[in-house]
């Protein structure tokens, strides 16, 4: 049997491996286990936002707001490779008459289903001094009859405004989260599923699916939406906490419009959509707030929702959206603590952090955002480091992620760098490995003076070199976790060539 650890945790998503990382680095042994790829279920199907949510203000969420707040700058230091400042345009809409009221209408009746433009206004303040910011402006407001941004927009849409937020790449978050606790001495195991999570005196004895056992002084149980089965058949905790299963879907379609904004835009049943530019020539539109029933792992983009969101779109876009549009959709399921309120769209989005006690100590992790795991993390070990002798203070705040160690503003010149080194690099084949790897794409490039060296060439600039980086370095085993995870690739490559890459790394596996 391998050594027992300080931490054994369950899950490889964000918050699993935040925690992982957190923990490492205050020099606590740690071992992760995930069931199938890391961030295979919702922290790779989230909207891709660091953001404080708006739309929570209305839910009087200010903790969580707050904190999302303050949380993007710090992050967006860690990791500007994998994430960047984004403005929102908000179309102040003259005909919009929200069924059933806002949450605010239902408190104040003379507002009758109305967010009146001074009240967003009023929302877009706090916004902007909830949290401190220095690297992201403040709202301001927009003209939608000049401009791009008014431009693919229903003419009847005359004025919007503008605020900041920030997008996240969120699966290679995980990975790098996942590489960085591994080389803090973390031991990460993924296609390995705990089946059983047994108290055995002062520690815990997991088993995998595969029959391996460890021990550890901790469990962490940061299963998401599986977090409830944990609980109930892996660890055998009996807790009268419960979960609630909040599915959220979104559809891609081929590139809207022809500017770098996002667009944020309200339903007449109060709830909010975002339209963002995706991955150059697309662009991403969800999402949806459906309650789940059935597993986790089969959350899918049901017809219904399509319509939704075609329609929804539709309502601002001067071209309709339809469902032929569609050339991707992907769906995730949020795992939000129940807190007994009725609606989807009014679940709390803040986490819980449950400790059990009866015992060697476990801690159950319910909720919580991409935005916020960083601080998840930290709040985890403020819980746990008491009961485990030896753990050092808090750490990752203004510490890069692997790739991220230059200044948010020296993207271009990372891309620049890259090419003379490299002058086969196409500008774009330069920025989009700059974006996945940051100064790490200099590693991986190392030596390579024509394309040729760098192996064989699968389609959309992916080569052997890069497929064997993914292989080795960040756990990725079949083609989805590559290009559908650790890449996007996937949009852009034939079935022809999926299946090719398929190919190359079960060969590569069985050479290992
Ligand atoms: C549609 C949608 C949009 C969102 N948009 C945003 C956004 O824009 N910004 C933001 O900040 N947040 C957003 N979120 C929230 C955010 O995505 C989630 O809160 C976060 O990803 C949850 O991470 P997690 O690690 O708790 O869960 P997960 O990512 O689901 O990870 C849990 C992992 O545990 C594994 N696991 C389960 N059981 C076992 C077992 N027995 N053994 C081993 N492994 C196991 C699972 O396979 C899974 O990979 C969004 C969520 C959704 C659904």
């Amino acid at each position: 049997m391998a050594e027992t650890t300080d931490l054994f945790i369950i899950g490889g998503g964000i918050n699993g491996c935040g925690i992982a990382r957190d923990a490492a680095g205050r020099g606590l042994s740690v071992r992760l286990a995930e069931q199938g790829d890391l961030a295979q279920a919702t922290s790779s199907s989230s909207t891709k936002l660091f953001h404080g949510g708006l739309r929570y203000l209305e839910f009087l969420e200010f903790r969580l707001v707050r904190e999302a707040l303050r949380e993007r700058e710090v992050l967006l230091r860690a990791m500007p490779h994998i994430s960047w400042p984004m403005r929102f345009v908000l179309p102040l809409d003259p005909e919009m008459r929200f069924e059933g009221g806002t949450p605010v209408s239902r408190m104040v009746p003379f507002l009758r289903g109305r967010r009146p433009a001074a009240m967003i206004r009023a929302g877009l303040f706090l916004y902007d001094h909830l949290g401190s910011r220095a690297i992201l402006p403040g709202t301001s407001s927009l003209d939608l009859t000049r401009g791009p941004e008014g431009a693919p927009l229903q003419p009847r849409l005359r004025r919007a405004y503008e605020y900041s937020d920030c997008w996240v790449d969120d699966a290679r978050l995980v990975v790098l989260n996942a590489r960085d606790a591994a080389a803090r001495g973390a031991d990460i195991l993924t296609r390995a599923r705990v089946t059983e999570a047994r108290r055995e005196g002062e520690l815990w004895a997991v088993r995998l699916a595969d029959g391996r056992s460890f021990r550890a002084k901790a469990l962490v149980n940061a299963a998401g939406p599986w977090v409830g089965k944990v609980i109930a058949d892996v660890a055998h905790i009996v807790t009268p906490e419960r979960i609630r299963l909040v599915r959220g879907s979104h559809i891609v379609t081929r590139r809207l419009f022809d500017h770098d904004k996002a667009y944020f835009f309200q339903g007449p049943d109060g709830r909010i959509v975002f339209a963002i530019p995706y991955e150059t020539d697309f662009t991403l539109i969800g999402t949806t707030d459906v309650d789940h029933q059935g597993a986790p792992g089969e959350a899918v983009c049901t017809p219904a929702e399509i319509d939704y969101l075609c329609t929804f779109a539709s309502r601002y876009f001067r071209q309709p959206v339809t469902p032929a549009d569609v050339v991707w959709t992907y769906s995730g399921v949020r795992p939000l603590y129940d807190d007994g309120v009725s609606s989807a769209t009014a679940a709390t989005r803040d986490y819980v952090l449950s400790l059990d006690r009866k015992g060697a100590p476990c801690l159950n992790v319910f909720g919580g955002k991409i935005t916020t795991y960083r601080r998840l993390a930290e709040a985890a070990m403020g819980k746990l480091g008491p009961l485990l002798p030896g753990t050092g203070a808090d750490w990752t705040a203004g510490v890069a992620l692997p790739g991220g160690d230059f200044p948010v503003d020296g993207v271009q010149a990372q891309v620049e760098a890259l090419r003379g080194a490299h002058p086969f690099l196409t500008p774009r084949w330069a920025l989009r490995l700059v974006r996945a790897y940051g100064t790490e794409a200099r590693v991986m490039l190392d030596g390579a003076q024509t394309a040729a060296d760098l192996g064989r060439d699968f389609g959309a600039t992916l080569t052997e070199r890069e497929l064997d980086w993914m292989m080795t370095r960040e756990w990725a085993r079949e083609a989805e976790d590559a290009l559908w995870r650790r890449s996007k690739l996937g949009l852009r490559m034939t079935a022809d060539e999926v299946a090719e890459v398929g190919r190359h790394m079960s060969r590569a596996r069985v050479a290992a």
